[in-house]
């Protein structure tokens, strides 16, 4: 069998079908705009969140970096959780791209409340300060293993930004998984943001590309901000059909990763080597080995069957489903954890 790749659902290769849609795009020149391809990718994104407009860039990174300039001016600060992406895996591009610091917030499973981040808020006339002006969300949350907010809660941070003037941006880099697993209709989410990223190359399956959606006042400056961060490409439009093609294809179909996710995690539960799973509610599995069993071994045991998962530090280990991870590899995987003994 082939190497069982668990590190990411960044690892996928294009289906078959999405080749076939890749090799049969229209293209033109992106940076002229004129890419009908992903004109109708941005398009279908827009719509399908109800918001006025969207732009494809070539990673999740630059989409949230971009997002964050046109929210901020140097020396602001936004408030995000502490193991939030945007903070702690963009290389520290807030301070590079933007000028802004990060105000971090202890959260639960790297997801903040209107509570939370209200206590956070400088006070605007308190110039010694920087001054807070954006809300960083992040559903699914990557470290917090693949937790989903609650909407209820978002809308409280929404009212509480309205009050206080802030920006709110969603980075929604798995936010199809928690639409699928909480069964919510995009268009809640784009009532409630003034900008959101979407990963095309996590669950759904594509080569790359993410996409910034937003409100027409706020992305009038997305174009350009993408230029300055390199991002303007040109026929592109070959990766926004496999975006078209996977938001067609493989939004549903996340369920089926989220069933073999919980049911490793029940699983993983049962096994005298686990210390502790953290509650699956997606995709990600993070989990503890008991005291005195170590990461590295365990790696090494699952590397003579050709099983490979991310150590993620601290005693924190982590798997993700994805499409390429099928059922006989599952009970493969299944069996494998049932047997071992460390
Ligand atoms: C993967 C990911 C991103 C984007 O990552 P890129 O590798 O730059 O595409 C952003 N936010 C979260 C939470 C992610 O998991």
């Amino acid at each position: 069998m082939k190497e069982i790749d668990l590190r990411s659902d960044t690892v996928t290769r294009p289906t078959s079908g999405m080749l076939k849609a890749i090799m049969s795009a229209e293209v033109g020149d992106d940076v002229y705009k004129e890419d009908p391809t992903v004109n109708a990718l941005e398009e279908k994104l827009a719509k399908m969140f109800g918001m006025d407009e969207a732009l494809f860039f070539p990673t999740g990174s630059m989409a949230n970096q971009a997002a964050i300039k046109l929210h901020t001016q140097p020396a602001e600060q936004l408030i995000c959780d502490k193991w939030a992406h945007v903070f702690n895996y963009e290389g520290g591009g807030a301070s590079f791209n933007s000028g802004v610091s990060c105000k971090l917030v202890d959260g639960d499973r790297g997801m903040i409340t209107a509570a939370q981040i209200e206590e956070n808020i400088n006070p605007p006339d308190f110039y010694h300060s920087p001054l807070t002006s954006l809300v960083c969300l992040e559903n699914t949350t990557n470290k917090g293993g693949g937790a989903c907010y609650d909407l209820e809660e978002i809308k409280e941070i929404r009212k509480l930004c309205n009050k206080h003037g802030l920006g709110l941006h969603l980075d929604g880099a798995r936010l199809f998984n928690a639409l699928v697993a909480k069964n919510e209709d995009p268009k809640d989410y784009g009532k409630l943001f003034d900008t959101i990223s979407v990963c095309l190359s996590k669950g759904l399956g594509t080569p790359m590309g993410s996409v910034l959606i937003g409100n027409k006042e706020l992305m009038k400056g997305a174009m350009r901000v993408r230029k300055v961060l390199g991002g303007g490409m040109r026929q592109v439009g070959f990766m926004a059909a496999a975006g078209v093609y996977a938001l067609d294809h493989h939004i549903d179909r996340l369920a089926i990763d989220h069933k073999r996710a919980s049911e490793i995690g029940k699983t993983l539960d049962g096994q005298n080597y686990v210390k502790l799973v953290e509650e699956v509610e997606t995709n990600i599995v993070i989990f503890y080995l008991r005291d005195g069993s170590k990461e590295e071994d365990f790696m090494k045991e699952l590397q003579r069957e050709n099983i490979r998962i991310s150590n993620m530090g601290q005693g924190k280990l982590r798997i993700v489903t994805h499409l390429d991870y099928s059922e006989e590899m599952h009970k493969k995987f299944l069996g494998v954890l049932e047997q071992m003994e460390l």
